[in-house]
């Protein structure tokens, strides 16, 4: 029996991992749960689950769902915040932390999995944006095993060469090629874009998601930050990173390799596929995914993505080039943006300009300390806040000339 830390389990990937967990709870057992402000879906977890811990980040959620368990007699131990988040991922009676919380939030809890040695299923992106060098340092270290969840770097993962390398040319491998499905708006005109609303850009064609990542998806940073993420867990120099749309979402991503071979991943569109890799690795257990049926396919279409209607990638690209705290800071300036436009305070178009502004405003400097990135993040969020606000107090003025 393997006991599981999951955290942010009220999350779309956290449900995901318990639907997986639940058809194998000969294997699996929860250690604990974790969740941002969610008291009744975490209580009715806690209900299913029986986990020994569950830990929400605020402390007034943690003490309403005190009150709920002690009413239901159910014998689960609340914690709340940081500390009990980094307690439960590192607790000793723990082998399996899946780190599904998103955004910044996600990077000490899942930085305390890989000091504590666990088996890390890593959804988590932000983290390996943010703190790329210090997180796969910590893995070293601690000699955890780290297992990518998003289903790219999964496929990826499950297509590369196992032996141990020093650079990609020394195992035979050219290039990562990344899939995008272009997300809902890959035919929009810029004037189709400029009247994007949070409604619309929440509908993703092929993948049911948290709000933020499907944001993403729709102006591409999702695979900006995924090509950071990639360079980080497969060594790869930006060049050896390449961008391909495919919208059937059935490839899910590929490595070419120097004799001309092409190995990719298929599959449909679900999540359980990564997430049940992730949890039997090195073994293959069911998923409950639907198996592909190529013929109702029919046909996989690809096409290079257009960086003029979507700068995100150019960003996200141009952040690693710039390396040292410039990814934190697109991350950082991406979360505020995001999080503004669904709540209606800027238009969807603000979105790349905001971070493009707030990278071009603060210095780039050497990562030196986990403490020196979460002030970046911090200083990255005040400074795109202003401009938002700076943009509401005369909203005539684009943000352009702010
Ligand atoms: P979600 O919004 O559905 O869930 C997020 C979870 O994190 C929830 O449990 C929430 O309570 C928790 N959380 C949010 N803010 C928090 C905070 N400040 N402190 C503590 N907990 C907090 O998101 P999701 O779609 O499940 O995505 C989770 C992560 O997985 C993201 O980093 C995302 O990029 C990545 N990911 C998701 C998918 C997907 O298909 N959903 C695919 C690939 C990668
Ligand atoms: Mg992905």
């Amino acid at each position: 029996m393997q006991f599981v830390t999951i955290l942010g389990s009220t999350g779309t990937i956290g449900q995901q991992t318990l639907d997986v967990i639940s058809r194998h709870s000969d294997r699996y057992g929860v250690f604990a749960l974790t969740a941002h402000s969610n008291v009744e879906v975490m209580l009715q977890q806690c209900a299913q689950y029986r986990p020994r811990y569950a830990v929400m980040q605020h402390e007034e959620s943690a003490q309403q769902l005190r009150q709920r368990v002690q009413a239901e007699q159910l014998h689960v131990e609340v914690l709340s915040g940081m500390e009990g988040l980094t307690e439960v991922a590192a607790h000793a009676d723990v082998s399996i932390v899946m780190a599904a919380i998103v955004g910044a939030a996600g990077l000490l809890p899942a930085l305390a999995a890989a000091k504590a040695g666990k088996k890390i299923l890593l959804a988590n992106k932000e983290t390996l944006v943010m703190a790329g060098q210090l997180f796969m340092d910590a893995v070293k270290l601690g000699q955890a095993t780290l297992l990518p969840i998003d289903s790219e770097h999964n496929a990826i993962f499950q297509v590369m060469p196992r032996l141990p390398y020093k650079d990609l040319a020394e195992v035979g491998v050219n290039q990562i090629i990344l899939t995008a499905s272009g997300g809902p708006f890959r035919g929009y005109s810029q004037a189709q874009l400029q009247e994007v609303t949070p409604a619309l850009a929440l509908k993703h064609p092929n993948w049911v998601m948290g709000a933020k990542i499907t944001i993403d998806s729709s102006t591409l940073m999702n695979k900006g930050l995924e090509v950071i993420e990639a360079h980080w867990l497969f060594d790869a120099r930006p060049d050896q990173i390449e961008v391909v749309v495919h919208p059937q979402s059935v490839i899910h991503s590929m490595v070419s390799y120097v004799d001309g071979s092409i190995l990719a991943q298929l599959g449909n569109p679900d999540m359980r596929t990564p997430i049940a890799y992730g949890l039997g690795y090195p073994e293959r257990i069911a998923s409950a995914v639907k198996p592909l049926s190529l013929i109702e396919v029919a046909k996989l279409e690809f096409e290079a993505p257009d960086t003029q209607r979507f700068p995100c990638l150019t960003l996200a690209y141009d952040a690693l080039a710039a390396g040292g705290t410039a990814p934190a800071m697109l991350n950082a300036a991406n979360e505020v943006a995001v999080d503004a436009f669904l709540r209606d305070n800027i238009g969807y178009l603000d979105i790349p300009r905001l971070i493009d502004h707030t990278l071009q405003a603060l210095p780039v400097e050497p990562v030196a300390s986990i403490e020196q990135l979460l002030a970046v993040d911090a200083q990255a969020r005040a400074h795109t806040q202003q401009l938002i606000s700076a943009m509401a107090a005369s909203p005539a003025r684009k943000v352009a000339s702010v």
